[in-house]
């Protein structure tokens, strides 16, 4: 039968020679090739000391976004949640009071937001659904647990700091084409 490929090996049960008996030869062949990754180039780093550098748009952990005044520009509309592959979004809204206007944008808002990052697989569909520009996607890690249930991420830990200086930048996210697209009045969700 004519073989599909040329990667085939014919095996032969010859007798094996007495160096290929003791096994020398392979040992050094296999101790050479150790010796000579120490002195090429290393694959791995000393993570957490050492870091490497991310693409300008990796996705990683969310934040729920202030807006200057430092009020949540969330108003709970769920087309994050509606938008998830992954449903990994869940959201209770709740009618903002007369004197909570310093702190929610709109008159509604979410009094839970919770994101299942074991389910999450970061494909950004969220940050591009969100009409409000509350939520988008980072370049910080989601840290690793020993338990299943830290991984639900509340509002605790996404929305920023409220102190200017401690707000996550998002600037290299918010592309011409993003901007465009989250602002043109064209747009059936910008009207
Ligand atoms: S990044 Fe994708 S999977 Fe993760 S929460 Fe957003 S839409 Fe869902
Ligand atoms: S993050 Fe955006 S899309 Fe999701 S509920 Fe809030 S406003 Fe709506």
């Amino acid at each position: 039968m004519q073989a599909l490929t040329n990667r085939s090996k014919v095996v032969s049960n010859k007798k094996m020679s007495f160096l290929e008996k003791i096994y020398l030869p392979a040992i050094v062949k296999g101790m050479f090739i150790t010796i000579k990754h120490f002195f090429g180039k290393k694959a791995t780093i000393s993570y957490p000391e050492q870091k490497r550098e991310f693409s300008k748009v990796y996705r990683g952990l969310h934040v729920l976004k202030r807006d200057d005044e430092g009020r949540e520009r969330c108003t709970a509309c769920g087309l994050c949640a509606v938008a998830c592959p992954a449903e990994a979004i869940t959201i209770t809204a709740a009618e903002r009071k007369p004197d909570e206007k310093h702190l929610y944008r709109e008159e509604k808002y979410a009094a839970i937001f919770e994101i299942n990052m074991l389910r999450c697989i970061f494909c950004g569909d969220c940050e591009e659904a969100c009409p409000k520009e509350a939520i988008f996607l980072t370049d910080r890690i989601v840290k690793a647990e020993y338990e299943r249930e830290p991984f639900i991420y509340g509002k605790d830990i996404l929305v920023e700091p409220i102190d200017k200086d401690k707000r996550i930048d998002v600037s290299d996210r918010q592309t011409e084409n993003v901007l465009k697209f989250k602002t043109d009045k064209h747009y059936a969700h910008n009207k």
